[in-house]
């Protein structure tokens, strides 16, 4: 079943079909300005829970280990199990409600996890026992998104219970704001009024964690973290805008770019339809391909009719309906089957950037790259060159 390739032909293989290609050392350079702007005393948290908002939690969790980030995050026990299986061995914080069948197996793994909850204390607390390393908490505070946390009068309570217990560490302290991504800093100052208070009293009763945190990525580009000695960090380390409101600055580049390849080149007679529904119809005779890339790659149905992709000699606006597994774009005459075409860049080379992808779409920056989906190969950049690659639905990756 497992065919073993050379390196070079890995990389033909991958450049053959349709792939998407994560710059690591923008992701490093992103990480870099991001810890730059948090300030003096402030550690970052690279964010690469959803498999790194899609760019491959592995190989992003490296790298932000190699940029000196201090600890990594992901919203769910599993996530950080796979982080482990690829040798991350940094610290890692569980930033989601924990699944209480798997609390044992994180203990195991030196997974830091987050209490917000009487039951998550007492399940973390009860496995904790049984295990000589005491457990290591985070304990979530709501100050207003009113999601996972615990309110400020039950945080209090749960941080003394984690205090008195000889089988777990207080080590962080935090929150998560519902509006920073907004122009508008009221209810951001409202959340960390609250939030400060908290910690305050804390405090005063004796409880001082290691970590104090509030910032995401807009917070961070914002400056909306004071009293606060860690940052985490997701969306804009992969070189994306939090918002509008609240962009990235001009250093920043988006990581990832999707390549694909025209399959076959043919004419769309005038007056000839295209795709499921026929709901583009040519006004004159024009070139075109398919192109094996759709919805089920991440490239939304909603595209149809809309998106374009790019090929060396021009833009290629895509016509008919976005299929499951291809799709069909107009190209220019000196199109060829096999040449290769962006489908999303920085937008240096025409291509759609993700935020435009987003804009399109009717959503955010985060949902286009949290979709590109499993059975679409990663290819690696690490100084400049193919470095790795994982192929996430064969379970495969390897090194050039
Ligand atoms: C996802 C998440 C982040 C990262 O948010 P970005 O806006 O992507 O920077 C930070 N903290 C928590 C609790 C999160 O769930």
């Amino acid at each position: 079943m497992t065919s073993v390739l050379t390196p070079r032909d890995r990389l033909a293989e991958i450049r053959s079909g349709t792939h998407a290609i994560v710059d690591l050392d923008r992701y490093i350079a992103n990480l870099r300005l991001l810890t730059a702007r948090a300030g003096a005393g402030r550690e970052l948290v690279a964010v690469v829970k959803a498999n790194a908002y899609g760019h491959g939690a592995v190989a992003c969790a490296h790298a932000a280990v190699d940029a000196g980030c201090a600890y990594l995050a992901v919203a769910r026990i599993d996530e950080a199990l796979e982080l482990r299986a690829g040798g991350v061995a940094a610290p890692i914080l569980v930033i989601g409600p924990p699944n209480r069948a798997q609390v044992d197996v994180a203990l195991d793994n030196q997974i830091a996890l987050t209490v917000a909850t009487e039951a998550s204390l007492e399940r973390v607390l009860d496995a904790a026992q049984r295990r000589s390393e005491p457990a290591v908490i985070h304990l979530k505070i709501d100050t207003g998104l009113r999601r996972y946390g615990a309110l400020p009068p039950l945080a209090r309570k749960l941080a003394q219970t984690v205090e008195r217990s000889p089988n777990a560490v207080l080590e962080g302290i935090y929150t998560h704001f519902s509006s920073a991504d907004e122009e508008e800093t009221a209810p951001t100052d409202a959340q960390l009024d609250i939030f400060q208070r908290s910690v305050r009293e804390l405090r005063d009763a004796g409880i001082q964690p290691r970590y104090v945190h509030c910032a995401n990525s807009a917070a961070i580009l914002a400056n909306l973290h004071p009293e606060t000695n860690l940052v985490r960090a997701g969306i804009a380390s992969y070189g994306l805008d939090p918002s509008d409101e609240v962009p990235v600055d001009d250093g920043y580049r988006q990581i990832l770019t999707v390549r694909s390849v025209l399959t076959r080149r043919f004419t769309l007679g005038r007056g000839e339809s295209v795709s499921y529904n026929r709901t583009y119809t040519a006004a004159e005779d024009e070139a075109a391909a398919a192109v094996p890339i759709g919805y089920a790659d991440g490239i939304e149905r909603h595209l149809s009719n809309r998106g374009w992709f790019v090929h060396a000699d021009g833009g290629c606006p895509i016509i008919g309906r976005v299929c499951m597994d291809q799709t069909v774009v107009r190209v220019p005459e000196s199109a060829r089957e096999g040449d290769a075409l962006t489908i999303v860049s920085d937008g240096r080379d025409g291509a759609m950037t993700v935020a435009q992808l987003g804009e399109l779409c009717g959503t955010n920056t985060y949902e286009p790259v949290t979709r590109l989906a499993a059975r679409v190969p990663r290819l690696y950049l690490r100084s400049g060159a193919p470095s790795s690659w994982a192929i996430p639905i064969l379970g495969q990756s390897g090194h050039f």
